[in-house]
């Protein structure tokens, strides 16, 4: 007899959510976890001094509305939201504008601008379905006459993806992400609800982890999982290092590229050429060059998103989150801590000639964005990360063109997290990959 009902593969949003989700309905649930502590890829760490850095830029796509909201709801918890974000200024002319000065629409771009969103809210699924296999570029080609709103999209794109180019972004999900944002803003595209925990991300995965605890959920911390054998038995084999476990069901809450090393391709269990298309997407995701910064005085103090379409002398899409001008507890009193990243591809991160080529003139760039950065830094961490978002939200890659939450031919193996079945920007997409991957497994059990 099996000890447990389920293993859960990863302690990140997704693997904390069906753990938490699936052990309150009294399935006795082991988590197992390579890292020493909880929350993946959104994980907060102290730096000495009265600082709490995020890792990388993580603010919620929106807020106490948001899936990942709903997700901590569905195990018995609420957390404190800080102020929401305050639209979007942009680089232009040497200054930060605010994003109706810099695009400056005429009469009739506003009108036209007005039309397209129009135009979004009345699609049918089927529709937005077609769509998940068009890029922005091909659709703005085609329907969009404005450069400007070309660029505003672009933007906009930009900021939900981390892609950095309109030709890898999906216009169904863009259109279904920035339906969601409006609904859940009370029909207005100017007031947003994207925010941030009090105290971090890690505040909210820390909350998870403690749920899912405190609910009877098992946690091996510190045990990578080596490999995971789906044989023909209806038992699936997890192994790590100190030890070999089987279950029924075995959840895979971990991204493509750390999925695809657990199996094997002796594995006759697992359907022919899955894990060959599954490798072939490794590379399918998001990546940033950038700067995480800490400074003795705020240099910027609108809580607004910063973005520009392309770094003056780098070339590459800019995003920037001042996080201080939202939670003022994650630096000391009158500090200042701004992530800072450009969107480019899982190539140009890895190539270091480009990274140091890229990171100096961006350094040079942002001097003249911040005027007095240099001066006022308190500390400096140059990121490169390869893998933001999951499974990057590319033609084909989205909506129901995303791999699902469970295999037909090998019951009982489940995966969830940012590159499985779920619309909405990271976090969310997350959220609810382990929403609907707990409720398929439930519904697999009759339960
Ligand atoms: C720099 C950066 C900025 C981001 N900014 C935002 C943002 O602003 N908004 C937003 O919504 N999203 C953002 N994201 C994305 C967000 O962090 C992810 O979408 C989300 O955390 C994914 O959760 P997950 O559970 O799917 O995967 P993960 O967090 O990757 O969890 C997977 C877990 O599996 C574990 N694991 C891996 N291999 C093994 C193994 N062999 N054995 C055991 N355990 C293993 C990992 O240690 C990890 O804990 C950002 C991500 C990054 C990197």
């Amino acid at each position: 007899m099996a000890e447990y009902d389920v293993i859960v593969v990863g302690a990140g949003i997704a693997g904390l959510g069906v753990a938490g989700l699936l052990q309150r309905k009294g399935l006795k649930t082991l988590v197992l976890e390579k890292s020493e502590t909880p929350g993946g890829r959104a994980k907060t760490s102290v730096i000495p001094g009265g600082w709490r850095k995020d890792s990388g830029l993580h603010c919620v796509d929106n807020g106490e509305k948001s899936a990942y909201a709903d997700l901590l709801r569905k195990v018995g918890r609420e957390i404190a939201w800080t102020i929401p974000l305050e639209g979007m200024m942009v680089f232009g002319e040497e200054k930060w504008l605010p994003a109706a000065d810099y695009f400056n629409l005429s009469e009739k771009e506003n009108e036209d601008l007005v039309t397209l969103i129009a135009s979004f809210a009345t699609m049918s699924e089927e529709e937005i379905d077609r769509l998940d296999k068009v890029s922005m570029a091909e659709f703005t080609k085609e329907k969009v006459a404005s450069p400007k709103i070309v660029e505003l999209l672009n933007i906009l794109g930009m900021l939900q993806s981390t892609l950095s180019k309109p030709e890898i972004i999906s216009m169904g999900e863009f259109i279904s992400t920035f339906l969601e944002q409006i609904m859940k803003s009370g029909g207005s595209p100017d007031k947003s609800n994207v925010r941030v925990p009090f105290g971090g991300i890690g505040t909210i995965t820390g909350i998870q982890a403690a749920a899912a605890a405190e609910a009877g959920v098992k946690f091996e911390y510190g045990t990578p999982v080596k490999k995971v054998i789906a044989g023909k038995s209806g038992m699936i084999k997890v192994i790590t290092e100190k030890a070999e476990y089987a279950a029924p069901r075995v959840v895979m809450a971990l991204p493509i590229w750390d999925m695809v090393k657990l199996f094997s391709d002796d594995d006759k269990a697992l359907p022919k050429g899955w894990l060959k298309y599954m490798r072939s997407l490794v590379d399918e995701t998001s990546a940033v060059i950038g700067f995480t910064v800490g400074a003795s005085k705020p240099l910027f103090t609108e809580p607004v998103y910063l973005a520009v379409w392309s770094i003056p002398g780098v070339g590459l899409p800019l995003q920037i989150f001042i996080q201080t001008n939202f939670d003022k507890t994650v630096a000391p009193p009158g500090h200042m801590i701004a992530y800072i990243g450009a969107c480019c591809t899982p190539e140009q991160v890895r190539d270091d000639r480009y990274f140091q080529d890229v990171t100096g003139k961006f350094w040079e760039t942002l001097q003249k964005m911040f005027p007095g950065l240099e001066e006022s830094l308190v500390w400096k961490n140059v990121e490169r990360w390869v893998g933001v978002d999951g499974l990057g939200r590319s033609p084909g890659l989205t909506g129901k063109y995303r791999p699902p939450v469970f295999m037909k031919e090998v019951p009982g193996l489940y995966f969830a997290g940012d590159c499985y079945t779920g619309r909405g920007i990271g976090m969310n997409s997350a959220a609810n990959s382990a929403m609907l991957c707990a409720e398929k497994i439930l519904s697999d059990m009759g339960k």
